[in-house]
């Protein structure tokens, strides 16, 4: 697929759903080429049919995002400082996601290899609040870490169109499940993002949105307060991660390979737990979670 969704935006992927391991892609035409992100699919750059890349603006490190960068060596390759180490360095990747705490070996070396990694360069760090200019776009990069610490979004504030890369508004996130994922940081990034006003959002898992936008965001943002409620629930009685992670809470269901969801909804609860300790709503007596509060959150 290779649509125009704005002037000069056109929006790629190599398969019409975008849906995770594939990833909408963006190219801008513009007096610089750039491309937000590259996909895991290595047949990629036929879609772009030798148009020119002159820059590769990286949302952040994961691998349905950064997967053929080494594809365009003449590109020049941007992306946030804080994850730079998971894109360069395979031990980086390996502890960004966990698995120095929680993975086995084989499940380690099985995503790995599913997900291809290979170390890719970057050749110029971005940081909150630069402005990339291409020529008649000029993008401004807002820095939303809580999926990745340098997960960042792109913002076309003259047009209203935001590129929000993993803060996708697909019913699988907001995902929150690598051990260098940060829920508070999550709940500060869409507030953000709320308060930019987009008109258009150009999503990388579920492409544009045009509609209802700043309500879909807050929909989004509130299911991180619904999972929070139903992890609150439960432990009402003491529970172990072990058995916090066979509710389901985070996926509500688990598909094959299994042991792939059992592993991030494990990670996602981690991750959330480290919220409620420090906020002092769940406290920790030896393996065992238990709430502190009768607080939960108003969700409609
Ligand atoms: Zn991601
Ligand atoms: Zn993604």
């Amino acid at each position: 697929m290779f649509m125009q969704v704005a002037d000069r935006i056109y929006m790629l992927s190599t398969n019409s759903s975008g849906k995770f391991p594939s990833s909408f892609c963006f190219y801008i035409d513009d007096e610089k080429k750039a491309l937000i992100d590259t996909p895991l699919d290595r047949s990629f750059p036929d879609l772009l049919q030798e148009r020119r890349v002159d820059l590769i603006i990286n949302s952040h490190f994961h691998r349905d995002h950064t997967g053929c960068n080494d594809l365009f060596p003449e590109a020049t390759i941007l992306a946030h400082p804080l994850d730079i180490p998971a894109m360069e360095s395979l031990d980086e990747f390996c502890y960004y996601y966990g698995f120095h705490h929680y993975g086995n070996s084989e499940l380690r070396d099985g995503l790995v290899k599913w997900i291809g990694y290979r170390p890719c360069r970057v050749d110029q760090p971005i940081e909150d609040g630069e402005i990339i200019n291409l020529g008649k776009t000029k993008l401004e990069v807002i820095h939303t870490p809580g999926h990745s610490p340098g997960h960042c979004v792109f913002f076309d504030r003259a047009h209203g169109i935001l590129f929000s890369a993993d803060i996708d508004l697909t019913s699988f996130g907001p995902w929150y499940g690598n051990w260098t994922s940060d829920v508070d940081d999550m709940i500060d990034s869409i507030t953000k993002i709320i308060k930019l006003k987009p008109e258009i959002i150009l999503s990388s898992h579920k492409g544009l949105i045009q509609n209802n936008v700043t309500a879909k965001l807050k929909q989004y943002l509130q299911r991180i307060y619904e999972n929070e409620n139903r992890i609150l629930e439960v432990l009402a009685q003491p529970t172990n991660i072990d058995q916090l992670t066979e509710k389901k809470i985070i996926y509500g269901k688990w598909y094959e390979p299994t042991i792939i969801f059992e592993y991030f909804e494990r990670l996602s609860l981690i991750v959330h737990l480290r919220r409620l300790l420090k906020k002092g709503m769940v406290k920790q007596i030896g393996e065992d979670y238990i709430r502190t509060t009768s607080f939960t959150h108003s969700c409609k």
